[in-house]
């Protein structure tokens, strides 16, 4: 027997906010389609992250246009809970196709024929588009500097949970963007002695002259930067909203008590060497710190708007020891360190995806998320067309963008059906009509004459 093939006009693989949005301007343009998400929806939110996260933007912000986030203040930062139960409740307010429990295996554009074949835990797909919803952030990178040292713990930050979950002892946190500077506090605040590992970062601040940093980033258009500056690949971004939303500021985590060090280079039979760029590290979050100061005063002054002065969001404190003396080493059997988290980030993993829509690398070959191969889209990567865009809120007008992109398309293929059934009705009267001249004694005797014949 046979196995049935399910057909649909568009494919959303992944029910996170992406695949979420997807759904949402589909439906808008009345896009036949179906989500698969392989756990639930918003999965990442539930379970790969630790306990305690709160969104990093306030409930105002990091949301999608059409819906608030219901019992939490509009300045609150939503628990990991709630963004999940908003991302369900928004996915039933839309009353979204989405079949979760179901994952994709493999995409392969078919032969010979428009569309692709797609092979799910439930069986085969095909679909005219495939949109990869899968998420930015998708397998866990841990650099192979990582010692091969069994007494150690060593997780990845998507795999930590909460300061109950580490053995006794110190804890190295390599790593000091979103994820490892509130992982390294909570667990100082747990009690435990941490390193904490610093690279370079921008650390916006949380709220400046009355306004979130969300506000900042929106008004002077830096959500929207289309590309990351030159030079900053590397850099990550150090915010938080646990505890009510404070600005990042390392040298007070200093003073709280962890110990702050350079980028980690390399382990070597028990002890641990930092790059000597701890202090050019902290110089140039302060840069960034204080260019958006400036910014929004500018901002301000030119708009007119009556905002109420902060000159202490200016002050510095001093250099703690940690960073005048920087560690150059560290044995961790002396240290006590039990402990490594891997704050360290995530690459794609794109393997199910079998098309012709990657580069050498690997990575994504698309245009706004129009891939190199037509039919295939991505959506809610990082800088997908602008910073904003694997942020809640950014993913939304990402979204809309593909879906207009596929109506558009659709449009080709509805001009093209309508055209050759034209041409086939226009083609089969006539020979219809040629029939009926042969069938026709008097016509087929005209037909014969050759000045009959030059007359048509
Ligand atoms: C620690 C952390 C905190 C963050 N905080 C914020 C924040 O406060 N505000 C903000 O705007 N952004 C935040 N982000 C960034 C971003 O919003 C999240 O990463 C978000 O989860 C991305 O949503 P997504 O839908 O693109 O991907 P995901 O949430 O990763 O969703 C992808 C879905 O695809 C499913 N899937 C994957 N492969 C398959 C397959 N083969 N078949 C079927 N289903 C599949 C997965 O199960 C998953 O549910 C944060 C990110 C991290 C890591």
């Amino acid at each position: 027997m046979t196995e049935k093939t399910t057909q649909i006009d568009t494919l959303v693989v992944g029910a996170g906010q992406a695949g979420v949005a997807m759904s949402e301007h589909l439906s808008n343009l009345g896009v036949p389609h179906l989500v698969l998400e392989r756990e639930r929806i918003a999965e990442r939110w539930r379970t790969a992250r630790w306990d305690s996260l709160v969104a990093n933007g306030p409930a105002w912000h990091d949301r999608f246009p059409g819906m608030e986030f219901a019992d939490i203040s509009r300045d609150a930062f939503a628990t990991k809970e709630q963004v999940a139960e908003y991302f369900e409740a928004y996915a039933r307010k839309i009353n979204a196709p989405i079949r979760t429990g179901v994952a994709v295996h493999k995409v392969e554009r078919n032969e010979g024929r428009p569309g692709f074949t797609i092979a799910t835990s439930e069986g085969l797909i095909e679909a005219q588009r495939v949109v990869a919803a899968t998420g930015p952030f998708q397998r866990p990178i841990i650099p192979p500097i990582a010692p091969d040292d069994a007494s150690i713990t060593q997780l990845h930050s998507s795999a930590y949970r909460n300061p109950q979950q580490l053995p006794e002892g110190a804890v190295l946190v390599v790593g000091a963007g979103s994820s490892g500077v509130q992982i390294a506090d909570e667990l100082q605040r747990s009690g435990k002695s941490v390193y904490l590992s610093v690279g370079p970062h921008d650390r916006p601040p949380r709220a400046y002259r009355n306004r979130d940093f969300c506000w900042w980033l929106g008004v002077l258009g830096e959500w929207d930067a289309a590309a990351m500056k030159p030079g900053t690949e590397h850099v990550t971004i150090a915010v938080s909203g646990a505890r009510g939303g404070q600005t990042i500021d390392f040298r007070r985590l200093a003073y709280q008590g962890i110990t702050l060090v350079g980028r980690t280079q390399a382990f070597n039979n028990g002890t641990v060497t930092f790059e000597q760029d701890l202090a050019e590290n902290l110089a140039r979050g302060d840069d960034n710190y204080l260019s958006l100061l400036d910014a929004a005063d500018d901002y301000i002054a030119r708009n007119g708007l009556d905002l109420p002065e902060e000159p202490e969001a200016r002050a510095t404190l001093p250099d703690p020891q940690c960073v005048t003396h920087p560690l150059q080493q560290l044995d961790l059997a002396e240290a006590g360190i039990t402990a490594i988290i891997w704050a360290t980030g995530f690459a794609v993993d794109y393997s199910w995806l079998q098309v012709d829509a990657f580069d050498a690398n690997g990575k994504p070959r698309h245009q706004r998320g129009v891939s190199s191969e037509p039919g295939v889209y991505f959506v809610g990567l990082p800088w997908l067309s602008r910073r904003g865009s694997s942020f809640i809120w950014g993913v939304w007008h990402d979204a809309k963008f593909i879906a207009d992109h596929i109506a558009t398309q659709r449009q080709y293929f509805v001009y093209h059906d309508s055209a050759q059934a034209q041409h086939s009705r226009v083609q089969n009267s006539q020979a219809q009509d040629s029939k009926d001249v042969q069938d026709s004694p008097v016509r087929a005797s005209q037909a014969q004459d050759p000045q009959v014949q030059a007359a048509n």
